[in-house]
């Protein structure tokens, strides 16, 4: 699960890690309202949608001159103008793709004076099976071009989770970053703060680009903010934490994957023409597999669950058939917890509810396989029954071709 950048923000400040003064705003007005309580006399106008690349980015509505999702804005006027220009139009970055993503919130900060540009992420690393830090100097860049163009300018520090954070890490670093006197105080204490924040927050990954040294002020004193930040939680933790769970916002997210969600199916949308129901996530992958080897693509990832119901085999039915681009649906279900005279009746009830007009292969196997294959064949529905995963994968791509 993903959150905006000013909600990842207000959660880091909870940890005692220093961020620019900001307020996140729904209409111009409140824009304006919200640069209004902060000193100026520069802002800066952030578009918040789930991506990153801002800054780069274009909007659709437009001209190519136009600035992109993050602005500068040197006074009240610029920030409604800015809030007018971006507020409902759609921002497309490197990371949205090409249909992009509609501006409905935005934040307002306090603009800093910046200089230096860092990077800091976090993520639980499968390799090592621990949390790794990633810190650079190169901030404020597309980390993947600096990992591809200057490797050694990156460095890796992991953390063993028996030991914890220990100071030797803010060291590192404090050092990977070459800094010096205070501001390596500073970095050996936010890199502490950001780890609390991790593990507390049951964080997946949480990137920090850039993190900013900002010019000495009067008394020659400078300090380290966050300045951008991505934040992604473990959706299995989420359970724990209800106040992140709230901050969901749904428009952000696939359609189908949220309706999804809502009865407990996980569905990823892909981009072939064949559908797919199955039990379980290894046997999904494996009928994934095999309908590409059959020289097809699979419509999605749909994981029913061990456990499913009549009513959650037919919710699934209707979110495979919402993509327009399925042409064909292949149910595979190895009935064991689950069995096959009810997915059958499931299937046979779904069909008839959604008024099925894609072909339909369904191969079952499992417990009282031979009274759910009754069931199908005895529907009066045009369901192709398949004896194995390779029958099953050769017959759907055969009846979408035929059908098209
Ligand atoms: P992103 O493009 O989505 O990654 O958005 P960021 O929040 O990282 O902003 C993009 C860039 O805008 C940053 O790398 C900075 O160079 C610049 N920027 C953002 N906030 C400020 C600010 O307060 N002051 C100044 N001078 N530049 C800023
Ligand atoms: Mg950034």
């Amino acid at each position: 699960m993903n959150i905006h950048e000013y909600q990842a923000k207000e959660l880091l400040a909870k940890f005692g890690v220093g961020i620019p003064a900001g307020h996140a705003a729904l209409t111009v007005d409140e824009a304006v309202e919200a640069a209004k309580k902060l000193p100026g006399p520069l802002y800066v106008v952030k578009a918040q949608i789930h991506a990153g690349g801002r800054g780069k980015g274009k909007f659709k509505e437009l001209g190519p001159d136009a600035k992109g999702g993050v602005r500068l804005a040197k006074s009240l006027d610029d920030v409604k103008h800015d809030a007018e220009e971006m507020l409902g139009n759609t921002l497309v970055t490197i990371q949205t793709g090409d249909a992009g993503k509609q501006v409905n919130r935005l934040y307002v900060t306090d603009g800093v004076d910046i200089a230096e540009e860092y990077y800091l992420s976090m993520l639980v690393d499968r390799a090592s099976g621990r949390i790794a830090l990633i810190v650079s100097t190169e901030g404020g860049m597309d980390i993947e071009e600096v990992a591809h163009s200057t490797p050694e300018k990156i460095t890796t520090i992991t953390i063993d989770p028996a030991e914890g954070f220990m100071p030797h890490h803010g060291r590192a670093v404090a050092f990977a970053l070459k800094l010096s006197g205070d501001l390596n105080k500073q970095a050996q204490k936010l890199s502490k703060q950001l780890y609390d924040a991790f593990v507390a927050l049951d964080c997946e990954m949480l990137e920090i680009n850039p993190l900013v040294e900002t010019k000495p002020d009067s008394s020659g004193a400078a300090q380290l903010l966050v300045l951008d930040t991505k934040m992604s939680f473990d959706g299995n933790a989420m359970f724990r934490h209800p106040d992140i769970e709230a901050l969901r916002d749904e428009s952000e997210e696939d359609p189908a994957e949220v309706e999804a969600s809502k009865y407990d199916l996980a569905y990823i949308k892909l981009d072939g023409n064949i559908g797919c129901m199955v039990n379980g996530a290894g046997l999904a992958m494996a009928t994934m597999d095999i309908i590409k080897l059959n020289g097809a693509f699979p419509a999605n990832f749909l994981d029913v669950g061990g456990g499913a119901t009549k009513e959650k085999v037919t919710e699934a039915f209707k979110i495979i058939l919402s993509d327009p681009a399925v042409e064909g649906i292949l149910v595979n279900i190895f009935g064991g917890i689950m069995k096959c005279d009810i997915i059958a009746e499931g299937i046979v009830a779904a069909a008839k509810e959604v008024n099925l007009s894609v072909p339909l292969v369904v191969r079952l196997e499992g417990t009282n396989v031979e009274k759910g294959k009754e069931i199908l064949e005895t529907s009066g529905l045009p369901i192709v029954s398949a004896n194995d995963l390779g029958d099953a994968a050769r017959k759907i791509v055969a009846e979408t071709k035929k059908a098209a």
